[in-house]
């Protein structure tokens, strides 16, 4: 049979595949552009991600706000009533919804939908259930999957893709991991009445983080009573007869004999170790398409592979896994392939992000420890404060605020902001225009504050 010819051929229905896609669609018309996807439209953001990761963030802040609402004078009688089951089925059918906008949109785009799995047979064409196709372009925009780490047991585990499917609250959880995915997730059950545990393999969290940034948010955690486990790595899970987990691990703490630590009693164990990229079964040999030692493809700036006229956007590359990234990644290449805009590329510097942790962090730019290293302790200047934002002057819970302002001098260019504390998840996006468009102190100075607000201290630091 003849294979189907596309002018581009994207591989993976996620964030930067549809976006790419979309923008070649409106940028040429008349081109024939197919969208391939194994699995749901909106890939991991939509479905496992971002989107419902999200709801729970927020149910979790209203389970606090309920907390609140006493010290604020409201007469309301908590009765730990939560429904989760309700809650789900809305937050799936909230997903299923933005799943059927996502199939119109590409119809609506004139965009084919293919559905099946895609697997490289040659250079220029791909396989889906025994389908040929060929792509004058390829974009692989495939995404990646939750990793679960080579122990006895791990297979009785769940991952960030199984929370998204418990059918009800569980009462004691065990979180494994430091990064983004185990301290939101450990969050959200630990604000909703979980007992919940973090184990994390060094003496902090969020590593790649600014340092005093990611103690601030330890210290709230810990007021917060949320139970974190340092210095220990995993090393079995096990199943008790009356059906619950037990963690079995050696804690290394420096200076000291490594011990072995077991933790018992826990209705789900939830692996959150970072993500490994879906190309194992891709075919990328057939295309000439080459890959690091974790598969993660290889693109130059242009997110060009190794391939003539086969790209690749998003997580699969393994840099900044964030859904906007994907999508600037893929809407760039298609102003690249398709407008004549040769140097079109996205700038990986200065990439906001927010971890949705209790309470959030907002960052963008160089850590202090980058800073230094990167223009030398002398040539930096650190500005900080830490403060209870006023919504706390009102509740027992005194939470703080921490913010961090890396300037480099002579002319003190901020090039690193940072904050955690409530509200840090909406503030950070107008400050990030700043610190993209090059902003000094001097200029966060002369900006009259909003008062009273907590991010009127970013302009009133001395
Ligand atoms: P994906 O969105 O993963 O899309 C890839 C698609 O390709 C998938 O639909 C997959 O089914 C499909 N596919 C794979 N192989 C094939 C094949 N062979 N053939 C056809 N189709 C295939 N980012 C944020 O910016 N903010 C957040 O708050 C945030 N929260 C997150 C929370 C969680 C729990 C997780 C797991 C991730 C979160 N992320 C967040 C990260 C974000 O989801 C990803 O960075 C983003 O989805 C990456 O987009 P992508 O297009 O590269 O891949
Ligand atoms: P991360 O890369 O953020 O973190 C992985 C964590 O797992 C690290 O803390 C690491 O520890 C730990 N780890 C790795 N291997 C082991 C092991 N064998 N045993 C114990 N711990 C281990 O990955 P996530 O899975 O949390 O998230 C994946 C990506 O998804 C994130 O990097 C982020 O880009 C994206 N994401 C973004 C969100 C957002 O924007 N809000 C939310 C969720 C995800 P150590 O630090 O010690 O190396």
């Amino acid at each position: 049979m003849a294979k189907q010819f596309f002018n581009y051929l994207v591989i993976g229905g996620g964030s930067g595949g549809i976006a790419s896609a979309r923008r070649a669609a409106l940028l040429q018309p008349s081109l024939k552009i197919a969208v391939i996807e194994k699995s749901r439209p909106g890939g991991t953001c939509v479905n496992v991600g971002c989107v419902p990761k999200k709801v729970m963030f927020m149910t979790a802040a209203v389970n606090e706000a309920l907390h609140d609402a006493k010290d604020y004078g409201f007469d309301i009688e908590k009765k730990n009533q939560f429904d989760w089951a309700m809650l789900k089925e809305k937050r799936d059918a909230y997903v299923k919804r933005l799943n059927g906008i996502y199939k119109n949109n590409l119809a609506k785009d004139n965009i084919t939908y293919i559905q099946g799995a895609a697997t490289f047979t040659g250079p220029n064409t791909v396989s889906v259930d025994g389908v040929e196709y060929e792509g004058e372009h390829i974009l692989i925009a495939v995404g990646g999957s939750p990793t679960l780490p080579n122990i006895p047991g791990a297979e009785l585990c769940d991952t960030s893709d199984q929370f998204f499917e418990w059918d009800s609250l569980p009462k004691k959880v065990l979180v494994v991991g430091a990064g983004y995915i185990a301290v939101e997730l450990a969050g959200i059950l630990h604000n909703l009445g979980v007992d919940t545990t973090l184990v994390a393999r060094r003496g902090a969290i969020l590593r790649t983080f600014d340092e005093d940034v990611a103690k601030n948010l330890m210290s709230e955690m810990s007021d917060a009573g949320q139970k974190v486990q340092y210095y220990t790595t995993p090393d079995a899970i096990e199943k008790a007869e009356d059906g619950t987990f037990t963690f079995k691990g050696t804690v290394s703490e420096p200076g000291q004999e490594p011990k072995q630590v077991t933790l018992e009693g826990f209705e789900k164990v939830l692996f959150a170790i970072g993500r490994h990229p879906l190309t194992e079964n891709l075919g990328l040999d057939k295309a000439g398409v080459n890959t690091d030692n974790r598969g993660h493809i290889l693109v130059d700036e242009y997110q060009q592979t190794s391939a003539e006229r086969v790209y690749a956007v998003g997580d699969v590359c393994g840099k900044a896994l964030l859904t906007p990234v994907a999508i600037a990644a893929g809407r760039h290449l298609s102003h690249r392939l398709f407008n004549k805009e040769a140097d079109r590329k996205l700038d990986y510097k200065n990439i906001p992000t927010v971890v949705f942790s209790h309470p959030p962090i907002g960052t963008i730019g160089l850590t202090q420890a980058e800073a230094e290293e990167k223009y030398g302790a002398e040539n930096i200047r650190i500005y900080q404060s830490k403060f209870t934002n006023m919504y706390f002057a009102m509740t027992t819970r005194k939470p703080k605020t921490y913010m961090k302002l890396i300037c480099k001098l002579p002319e003190e260019q901020i090039v690193g902001l940072h904050v955690v504390g409530l509200g840090a998840d909406e503030m950070l996006q107008g400050f990030s225009v700043a610190v993209v468009s090059g902003a000094t102190k001097k200029q966060f100075d002369s900006t009259v504050a909003i008062h009273p607000t907590s991010a009127e201290e970013f302009v009133t630091m001395n």
